[in-house]
């Protein structure tokens, strides 16, 4: 198996049903792809491979490479030998002129990774057009800036590059999480092997080729695709210098400790079961769009949706009622279809630990809320889900589910809402709604997050860092601190 040389299979998007809204763009998938090494798709050692499925009607996308530690090995190699002869060495401002070819070049062709993105992940065409694309296209655009800045950028310091970076990303923001991986790892001068995850491997895969057409210099950046081996594979090769991994925690802790004592840096991106937190003095309109948005964007598979509502004892009924009229207006389906507020689950598997939950959580004593809708009857879905008497042990408030499913719970103090709200293993992101701004700063203080949203919700910028703390992880990605990972020689 190898690249481009095998026939496309060249996706419609109007295939479905026919609709005005769905969007139309073409795109060409490869039937079979290989892993793009030192500037070129290459043939996997093993020759083995596995299919990519487009979870909202379970046809087969193409068939991707599984690459083995002889590939990891080759795709380590050829990112040393990148590094030492040309990256490591090129002076900033070259190394930013790529940079800046990258994110103009994604920014031309945003409207097709858009549709590729859809289609492999199952997330809404508005989504991936109007957040994915423009965000991952602004992180490169943000780190071309810094590339010749790295000296003024920490004062008094002497930042240098690490050297070859391995990095494994998630299914739930593909493009978006390589953009926060890859673009601070070139930018400090390091070289790159990327890992995407199995079930999204599209983008990734496009965006190599894309860095050709860039002219980026052979071997700075590959991308191998496979499931968990690859990965581990990857996180553990000799000749990398610097970890960075977003995922589970449960596969993060697994990283930490396979390379325990090996003294390479990582940073760990982790999960999270955030605290969304609504007083009885905030704009309840705003606040109910806030909370649908915290919970239900890209299907809930968000690391810092706010996938448990606190809500002050004395609007919760009024706050549930109008929650509920709002889910009724929600649409699930054709992930295509630029009216889609709810798309696929990403895969099977997914869909599986999420219905696994929810049983979980009505067994627990949970209330199960669902407006009526229709779903597909091919491709993985899921229905808008609230659950109401939720108490603060049911796995349900505790673990996440990482799908469109609420946890409702209520407080009657400031004090309470912290307690609950700080009172999980993860501490990644919080929001909090009331008209106070005392107390926004009061709580803001309080909570256990690395991110506080007041009076809005999934708000991100490239110059704004962005991680966890407890176990969801350590490190930050965006604004200046994310180049700091990427960086030896600063404090
Ligand atoms: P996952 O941990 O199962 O997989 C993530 C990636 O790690 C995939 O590419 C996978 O192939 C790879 N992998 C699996 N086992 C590995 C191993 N032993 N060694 C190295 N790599 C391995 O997570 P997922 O289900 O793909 O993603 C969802 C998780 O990601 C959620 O927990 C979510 O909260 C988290 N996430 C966190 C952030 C953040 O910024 N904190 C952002 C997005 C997603």
């Amino acid at each position: 198996m190898s690249d481009e040389t095998t026939p496309a299979t060249t996706i419609d998007p109007l295939d479905w049903d026919y609709a005005p809204s769905v969007e139309s763009t073409p795109v060409d998938i490869p039937a079979e792809q290989g892993l793009w090494i030192g500037g070129e798709m290459v043939a996997p050692v093993s020759d083995a491979g596995f299919d990519s499925i487009n979870p909202a009607t379970e046809e087969t996308l193409g068939v991707l490479a599984e690459a083995d530690e002889a590939d990891v090995d080759r795709a380590v190699g050829v990112a040393r030998d990148a590094y030492d002869d040309v990256w490591g060495s090129m002076p900033g401002k070259e190394r930013s002129k790529y940079l800046f070819r990258l994110a103009r070049l994604l920014q031309e062709r945003a409207r097709e990774f858009a549709v590729l993105e859809t289609l492999d992940g199952g997330k809404p065409i508005r989504e991936a057009r109007d957040f994915d694309l423009p965000m991952a296209a602004a992180h490169f655009f943000y780190y071309a800036g810094w590339a010749d800045k790295l000296d003024y950028a920490f004062p008094g310091a002497d930042p240098k590059p690490l050297g070859v970076a391995g990095q494994v990303i998630p299914w739930n923001f593909p493009m978006l999480m390589l953009a926060w991986k890859v673009a601070p790892a070139l930018a400090a001068g390091n070289t790159v092997v990327l890992k995407p995850a199995e079930t999204t491997s599209l983008t990734a895969l496009e965006f190599a080729r894309l860095s050709a057409e860039a002219g980026l210099p052979e071997g700075v950046l590959n991308v191998i695709t496979g499931a968990g081996a690859t990965g581990a594979a990857l996180v553990t090769h000799d000749d990398v210098d610097k970890v960075a991994f977003t995922g589970s925690t449960a596969v993060g802790k697994r990283i930490q400790e396979a390379i325990a004592g090996t003294g390479k840096r990582v940073t760990l991106e982790l999960g999270g079961k955030a605290a969304h937190i609504v007083f009885d003095d905030a704009p309840l309109d705003q606040a109910i769009e806030g909370v649908v948005n915290g919970i239900f964007f890209n299907q809930g598979h968000v690391c810092c949706a706010g996938s448990r509502l606190l809500v002050q004892e004395s609007i919760h009924d009024v706050f549930v009622e109008k929650l509920k009229e709002r889910l009724e207006l929600l649409r699930v389906g054709n992930p295509l279809d630029k009216n889609t507020d709810i798309g696929a689950i990403n895969s099977a598997a997914q869909l599986d630990r999420i219905k696994a939950l929810v049983a979980e959580g009505e067994t627990a004593g949970g209330e199960r809320w669902q407006p009526a809708c229709d779903l597909p009857e091919q491709g993985f879905w899921f229905p808008p889900t609230l659950f109401l008497g939720v108490a603060q042990s049911h796995r349900i408030a505790q673990e996440e589910i990482f799908g469109p499913v609420l946890s409702i719970m209520t407080f009657r103090t400031p004090e309470e809402a912290i307690e609950k709200a700080n009172n999980t293993p993860y501490g990644l992101s919080a929001g909090v709604w009331t008209n106070k701004g005392s107390r926004i700063l009061w709580m803001a203080d309080r909570l256990e997050a690395g991110v506080v949203w007041a009076n809005t919700y999934n708000q991100f910028d490239p110059a704004s860092p962005f991680g966890g703390y407890k176990e969801s992880g350590f490190g930050r990605e965006g604004g200046r601190h994310g180049l700091l990972p990427y960086l030896g020689g600063v404090a």
